[in-house]
């Protein structure tokens, strides 16, 4: 009888898991620039809204340290359903004196992008190398986010010099930060403005960086691991009802087989290899411009084909497509070109 009971509690369990989704094994992470009430609203979270965004990822989320979050995907290995990691770019000094005190009540562990050069000039807004050496001690990560925050590809050609360059910014940030900090930071990069090309991406593949941009989406074990998305959380995009939303996506399960995006074009075709995920309602895709409009697409022979009607305008554009899942919540998949890259002063 209670040999019995026991195999049916193993059954039962067994049963329940098997009729769990399978886990997402997926990772959000927020990006944040000002915390404060009186810098440009465009970059910034206001102190009570950043409260709230923390009130509502203690109770929903758990808050991982995103490098060991990538290591752990990278590698295959679980982590934390709803996880949510916190990433600030800047290195702006209200991070420091404002955001830090605010997540160490929570316990919150959390990563500063930092450009150098205005460390290395003083800059009176940015984060001090004493501070950012106070900051590492206690367990704050520091990563590479160039050292001038230069555009960097925005070119009008992208020849050796062009190369050197961005090799050297990168390379620069890295020994500056490994020289104040006493130890190297892990190799991983968020591209000034989030702005890259497919030849950047390859530079920063080559040179052993992970890297991320500042497009909308979720990172798996999938995820092209040199365009890894963030979603905003600073700017109108603070706002906590339409950023729950967000955080109850999971990254759409395809893969970029097809090299070559072309990187000028004004309406470059989006080409993707879906994955197989039952829980994707694929019959029920959009993809729609980072303005809203929508993209007309046809997934054939398992390869999702998208490609904008409308040309796009120069600068930065994201394709976006959505699609529901079956267990609840949905999936996003964002996809980023920059049109016209010459160095003009846009
Ligand atoms: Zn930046």
């Amino acid at each position: 009888m209670r040999l019995s009971r026991t195999l049916s509690m193993t059954l039962l369990l067994v049963l329940m898991v098997a009729l769990l989704p399978a886990s997402a094994n997926t990772l959000n992470v927020l990006m944040y620039h000002h915390v404060a009430n009186d810098t440009p609203p465009a970059t910034s979270t206001r102190v009570d809204v950043f409260r709230d965004h923390l009130d509502y990822l203690d109770e929903n989320h758990e808050v991982v340290d995103l490098v060991w979050a990538l290591e752990r995907l990278q590698a295959g290995e679980s982590i934390p359903d709803n996880a949510v990691a916190l990433t600030f770019d800047d290195a702006y000094i209200n991070v420091y004196d404002t955001a830090w005190p605010m997540m160490q009540e929570y316990d919150f562990p959390f990563t500063v992008f930092v450009a150098t050069q205005p460390v290395d000039q003083g800059s009176r807004i940015v984060i001090q190398w004493d501070q950012l050496r106070e900051m590492h001690e206690e367990g704050v990560r520091l990563l590479n986010h160039s050292h001038g925050h230069e555009y960097m590809v925005r070119y009008d050609a992208y020849d050796d010099t062009w190369r050197e360059e961005v090799i050297e910014t990168v390379e620069t940030a890295q020994r500056r930060l490994t020289e104040e900090l006493g130890e190297e930071p892990p190799k991983i990069f968020a591209y000034p403005y989030g702005e890259y090309n497919d030849l950047l991406r390859d530079i920063m593949e080559d040179l052993g960086y992970i890297s991320m941009g500042q497009h909308s989406g979720g990172i798996a074990d999938f995820s092209d691991w040199q365009a890894l998305p963030r979603f905003a959380a600073g700017g109108t995009a603070a706002n906590l009802d339409t950023l729950k939303v967000k955080l109850q996506s999971r990254p759409l399960p395809v893969e970029f087989p097809l090299p070559e995006q072309v990187t000028n074009d004004r309406r470059p075709v989006l080409e993707a290899r879906l994955l197989d995920n039952d829980d994707v309602r694929w019959d029920a895709l959009n993809c729609f411009t980072g303005a809203g409009t929508p993209i007309p697409f046809s997934i054939d022979g398992g390869v999702l084909t998208a490609q904008t009607e409308e040309d796009f305008r120069d600068g930065r554009n994201r394709y976006n497509c959505t699609a529901p899942a079956r267990s609840g919540g949905f999936y996003w998949l964002s996809r980023q070109w920059l049109v016209n890259q010459g160095p003009a002063d846009y």
